[in-house]
């Protein structure tokens, strides 16, 4: 399948769509998930237009790893979780629902189980007053 750029992390890449952002550099965006699956619940996305791991150049993925690991380490403070869980789908049969290569990190605490996949909108003010204490810890 080609990449298509309607979707909707590629019109948050050309700013057609908002998204509350963490952080942002010349290869990488880090953003809020707006159906997070926990508290803290963070993507990372790169700017270069890849549907899967399949279609990026090794120093593509470096660079989504680099910012993965920043953005894991203050989820991890902000957030104050004891485990956090990093996840990347590819393909609908994975679970994948949106066709542009991301990133998940998600908090993970002991006896609470993760919220289901894209299912319910977060409060935006919620997400911002997080994304606000992940920044901080950057
Ligand atoms: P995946 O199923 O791995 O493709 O994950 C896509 C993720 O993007 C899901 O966790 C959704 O909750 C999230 N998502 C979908 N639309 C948006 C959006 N506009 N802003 C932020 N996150 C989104």
């Amino acid at each position: 399948m080609a990449y298509n750029d309607s979707n909707i992390f590629a019109k948050i890449l050309r700013g057609e769509a908002p998204c509350v952002k963490v952080y942002e550099d010349d290869a990488t965006l880090s953003f809020m998930d707006v159906m997070p699956q926990a508290e803290g619940h963070t993507l990372i996305i790169p700017k270069v237009a890849a549907e899967f791991i399949f279609d990026m150049t090794p120093d593509d993925y470096a660079a989504l790893a680099k910012t993965t690991q920043k953005i894991a380490a203050a989820v991890k403070q902000a957030i104050g979780s004891p485990g956090l869980m990093i996840a990347q789908l590819n393909g609908a049969e994975a679970g994948q629902t949106v066709f542009h290569i991301h990133n998940h990190v998600i908090p993970r605490w002991d006896g609470i189980d993760m919220k289901l996949h894209a299912r319910q909108l977060a409060d935006i003010k919620v997400l911002e007053e997080q994304a606000a204490r992940i920044r901080a810890a950057l």
